[in-house]
């Protein structure tokens, strides 16, 4: 079964047999409260009520299969109707609010030397409906999300279509509501989505894993980097931020001895020169099989005091989802496609 999030009214007549725009606007809202079957869907006709239990068991397309439980962090793992096996994180700030941190596509097709859905290559996109469906999965932990990261899975502006359908789905009012500047899409630095996207009238938030601000360390660590080159990368941040008007984040995970040296902290400021950023420091989180490590407290606190010397604005972020593997860079064990 495809699925039946992120489907206009018109597509949810066709593929439900509804003769009424308003039944469609009846299961729409049912949909975004999470309703899973449409026995409970008690403003349709009795008669359309069976009829669509009978075809749909569920109103999902997809089941979660695990779960695991950290400090702060909730991963899921989704399996979806093809057999292909997705992850997905509910983040909290132990302040009560929750950011639903989404993957877009099966696998990764960009193979960032550092990140474990890298190694799995690319299995294939993920549409609208199986993204938001994630969302759906997720607040079914019983939390209010106000927040949406799209830095699971997969290089989001390489699926540039269903993730910018799954965003509109997101944000309509009489949907999950949730605002466009609540949202973030994470990039590995794909210039040509960058460019679409700052040619939307969608003014999410944009985040950039940078990693290292040397063309020649970048291009070892992101193959990104060879098609794209800081260079370029920073000529159309500026072009987005001339058109967004809006802070971009410069995720960088450390990698102990590669990319936290003092000479890193200095191109790493003149990269950001010129750009309103700010840098998110990630301490890499150890993945078995990828021949990095986790940076010392010590190597972490030197590289925050060069960062300050040099006037460079940078947040620390612990990761919340180390613990459970569902940190940045690491969803993917075991969710290859069956069979
Ligand atoms: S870091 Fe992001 S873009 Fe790079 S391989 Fe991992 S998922 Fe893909």
């Amino acid at each position: 079964m495809k699925s039946l999030y992120a489907r206009s009214n018109d597509e949810l007549m066709d593929i439900l047999g509804l003769e009424k725009p308003f039944q469609a606007r009846i299961v729409h809202g049912f949909l975004v409260k999470g309703t899973r079957s449409f026995s409970e869907m008690t403003s349709l006709s009795k008669a359309d009520r069976e009829r669509l239990m009978e075809l749909y068991p569920s109103t999902l397309s997809s089941k979660v299969i695990a779960k695991s439980e950290g400090e702060s962090a909730v991963k899921l793992a989704i399996e979806l109707d093809d057999g292909a096996v997705i992850e997905c994180v509910r983040l909290s700030d132990g302040k009560e609010r929750y950011t639903a941190c989404l993957s877009s596509q099966v696998g990764c097709a960009m193979g960032c030397a550092f990140c474990k859905t890298g190694t799995m290559g690319l299995v294939r996109n993920l549409s609208a409906g199986e993204i938001v469906e994630q969302f759906v999965h997720l607040e079914g932990l019983g939390k209010k999300i106000s927040h949406i990261v799209f830095m699971g899975m997969g290089e989001a502006l390489s699926n540039f279509t269903a993730t910018m359908d799954a965003i509109r789905e997101l944000h309509r009012e009489d949907g999950f509501n949730i605002s466009y500047r609540r949202m973030t899409i994470s990039t590995c630095g794909f210039v040509p989505g960058i460019r679409r996207l700052s040619e939307l009238d969608i003014p999410v938030r944009l985040a950039v894993s940078l990693v290292s601000a040397d063309d020649e360390t970048r291009s070892r660590l992101m193959r990104i980097n060879r098609s794209f080159p800081l260079s370029v990368l920073k000529t159309e941040l500026q072009h987005f931020q001339h058109r967004q008007d809006k802070r971009i984040t410069l995720e960088y995970c450390m990698l102990s001895g590669v990319n936290t040296s003092e000479k890193s902290a200095e191109e790493l400021r003149r990269f950001a020169a010129g750009l309103d950023t700010v840098v998110n420091l990630i301490p890499w989180n150890s993945v078995d099989g990828l021949p990095f490590e986790t940076p010392s407290r010590r190597e972490i606190e030197a590289f925050c005091h060069d960062l300050r010397r040099l006037g460079v604005s940078y947040t620390l972020r612990m990761e919340k989802g180390g613990s459970i593997s569902g940190a940045c860079g690491q969803l993917a064990s075991n969710t290859r496609k069956r069979g």
